[in-house]
């Protein structure tokens, strides 16, 4: 027996899946949405499952529960008719037509992949990295993050020390944009150099209310000992004096980077030196016609919610026009009209006719 075919099939569940899921259901597409068991260790939901407040999400003046926030949005993609499998990808093939997917654990007989898909939405996401210091699990979410945008703000953070990892250009964002909220920002860098751009690290020295402690390492997070006690203290070490100190720090920012969850096309798709997916600039198109890229798998400059539910939006009208043109022409229009065409300088002519388009 042939597997089961949809027209759009979106890998992921995180609010770029989902969003592109509550456009193509509205549009009938009918979309299966595979939204992983836990997939890459986070669960269906996506990263914000791994949060409490998300406050800078839109429509939510009191902020909203990162597992609520995403539970709501699941709930929307069910309500237009998403069929969710909650099963993870194990396998892709993007190199023939239809695309083919296969689960984990369950590969068919005869090798059958679970489904088939004229289109196909990535939106695997990435994961912070961690660095499984001693404490990082009790304190984390209570003083240790992995994102100063989304948590900076918060009040267990205002006029106190912080301390961030990380001797990118990304730490050093992060470490300025935290000196609106902490007293002072310690800079935590290995190596005896930055490795952001003359630019950002010039801007970053220069800052009075930054410390940069070349060749340091963390080795502990201290606290309070109570159920969802507050980080307080961070023990640091010298590692070319090997001298130990511990200072105060009631927040800890990791900006040690990103893993994309691209494993699944790697070798199928064009992904970048950092293993993110290549998308067109301002557009979800990948290097294979019908398969598009959405949320933080193809971002790794903003990944926030809000601009993952901006691309899987732009995912959705994508496919829905790449399956429009499917059904218009057995040879879709797609090499002349769409991936094979770079965005115009004076306005891309393959973008989604927005105001003429049927999902709005
Ligand atoms: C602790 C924390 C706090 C944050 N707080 C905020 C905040 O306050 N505000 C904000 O805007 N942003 C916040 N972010 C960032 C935000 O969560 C991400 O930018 C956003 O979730 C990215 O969405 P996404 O749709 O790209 O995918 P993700 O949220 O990364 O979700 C991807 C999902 O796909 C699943 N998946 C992966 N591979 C497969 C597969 N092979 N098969 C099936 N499923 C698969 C994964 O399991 C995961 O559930 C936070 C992030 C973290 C880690």
């Amino acid at each position: 027996m042939a597997p089961p075919h949809t027209k759009v099939a979106i890998i992921g569940s995180g609010p770029a899946a989902h969003t592109a899921a509550i456009y193509l259901s509205r549009a009938e597409l009918k979309p299966v949405m595979y939204e992983g068991m836990l997939a890459g260790g986070t669960a269906a939901g996506g990263q914000l499952t791994t949060t409490t407040d998300v406050e800078n999400y839109p429509g939510f003046s009191k902020g909203i529960g990162g597992s609520e926030l995403m539970d709501e949005m699941r709930a929307q993609s069910i309500r237009f008719g998403t069929e969710i499998v909650t099963e993870t990808i194990a396998r892709v093939d993007l190199t023939s037509r239809p695309f083919r997917l296969w689960m984990e654990y369950s590969d068919g007989e005869n090798d059958e992949p679970a489904h088939t898909a004229d289109a196909v939405i990535i939106a695997t996401g990435a994961n912070a990295r961690r660095l499984n210091l001693a404490g990082e699990e009790k304190y984390w979410q209570n003083g240790v993050s992995a994102c100063a945008v989304c948590d900076g703000a918060v009040p267990i953070f205002r006029n106190r020390p912080l301390a961030v990892i990380g001797g990118g250009d990304s730490a050093a964002e992060e470490a300025m944009f935290l000196t609106k909220y902490g007293s002072h920002v310690t800079v935590l860098v290995r190596k005896d150099k930055l490795r952001a751009s003359k630019t950002m690290a010039k801007r970053l020295l220069a800052n009075p209310k930054v410390t940069v402690k070349f060749n340091h390492v963390a080795l502990e997070i201290q606290g309070e000992d109570k159920p969802r006690g507050l980080m307080t203290h961070l023990k640091i070490q010298n590692v070319v004096t090997g001298e130990e100190e511990v200072m105060d720090a009631n927040g800890l920012f990791y900006a040690v980077g990103h893993d994309p969850a691209t494993a699944l096309v790697k070798g199928q798709l064009e992904t970048d030196e950092d293993g993110y997916v290549v998308t067109q600039p301002g557009t979800s198109y990948t290097s294979i016609p019908g398969v598009f890229a959405a949320g933080d798998v193809q971002d790794k400059r903003y990944r926030q919610a809000i601009t993952s539910a901006g691309s899987g939006c732009i995912a959705a009208l994508e496919a829905e026009k790449y399956l429009a043109d499917l059904e218009d022409d057995d040879q879709p229009q797609l090499e002349k009209d769409t991936q094979a065409k770079k965005p115009e300088a004076n306005g891309d002519s393959s973008a989604p006719e927005y105001r003429s388009n049927p999902l709005l």
